[in-house]
């Protein structure tokens, strides 16, 4: 599903064929979970090929190593350069970008030896389908905010994640919603949230959820529509009785959330502001010059 005998990804400075990369089992990534990774977009917009805000997401990226000690040889502009070529070289024009910076062999416990550079991409639906999803409130707890740094994506942060996400399944539940440390509202394992209350948005403010670059995406069009926004706690008593709510994220682009453990969000979900939200991203993401949103 994300290669073929013909996908070139890149590896350790070279664009090669990704059937003949090979991976140590002795990388630290592997054993400890200690690797940086980002997801991207790109769209087919009127403009030719753009991957979505690629500065903010390389961006992420080095300063997410940065705080792991994990050297990160590359600048910005040449990260994007390596994503674009790695576009063409697949002929692909709507892909998903993944660059992952794995920790070279070291069985030890210290951060800060040498670290190689993949990227890869490959034709991904909406991570999280198109309709709307019945969602729970997880027992797995999001990461505690003193146990790593908040600033991207940590491989390892993610198993917390893969357990909430698993449960949900298990249940018969599309996705799960975590609480932090505190008990309130964080986020779903691969998405931020937003809920909406009497015509304004609520999104958990940043200090121990993932910074999505979706999620400040999501509150610059608001702002340009007229929709306030607040970055603030939020309980699950006002989740359950929120008037709309949807997720938000690269790979999950936005979508909305019908019900929250049995209990049926109150608006229909097209006559919300949160799906006026979802309309103006899928038009941004398409014409990244010309955001639709400025216009409307
Ligand atoms: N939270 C987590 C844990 C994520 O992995 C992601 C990205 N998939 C997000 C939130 C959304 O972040 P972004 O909008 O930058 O993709």
């Amino acid at each position: 599903m994300y290669y073929n005998d013909k996908t070139v990804s890149f590896f350790d400075g070279k664009f090669v064929k990704s059937k003949e990369i090979a991976i140590s089992p002795f990388a630290q990534t592997l054993h400890y979970g200690l690797g940086v990774f980002e997801g991207l977009k790109a769209y087919q917009t009127q403009h030719g090929v753009r991957i979505f805000k690629p500065t903010e997401h390389f961006t992420r990226m080095k300063k997410t190593a940065e705080a792991l000690h994990l050297p990160f040889d590359y600048d910005i502009a040449e990260l994007e350069e390596i994503a674009y070529e790695l576009l063409e070289r697949n002929k692909f024009k709507n892909a998903y970008i993944r660059p992952i910076l794995i920790a070279a062999d070291n069985m030890g416990l210290l951060t800060g030896g040498d670290t190689k550079l993949f990227m890869a991409t490959w034709k991904w639906p909406r991570y999280l389908g198109d309709r709307l999803l019945n969602t729970c409130i997880s027992s797995y707890r999001r990461i505690h905010a003193q146990s790593l740094p908040v600033v991207g994506k940590i491989t390892g942060c993610y198993v917390p994640n893969i357990m909430a996400s698993t449960d949900a399944k298990q249940r018969g539940f599309d996705e799960a919603i975590m609480l932090d440390e505190n008990g309130y509202v964080a986020q779903a394992p691969g998405s931020n949230i937003f809920i909406e209350k009497e015509g304004v948005l609520i999104t958990p403010p940043l200090g121990n959820i993932m910074p999505g670059i979706t999620r400040a995406t999501v509150i610059e069009i608001a702002k340009s529509l007229k929709i306030e926004v607040f970055e603030r706690v939020i309980t699950i008593e006002e989740l359950l009785e929120a008037d709309a709510a949807i997720f938000t994220g690269t790979a999950t682009e936005i979508v909305g959330i019908a019900s929250v453990e049995g209990t049926a969000l109150k608006l229909l979900f097209d006559k919300s502001q949160c799906a006026r939200i979802a309309e103006a991203y899928n038009e941004l993401v398409h014409s990244v010059h010309e955001p639709a949103y400025t216009i409307i």
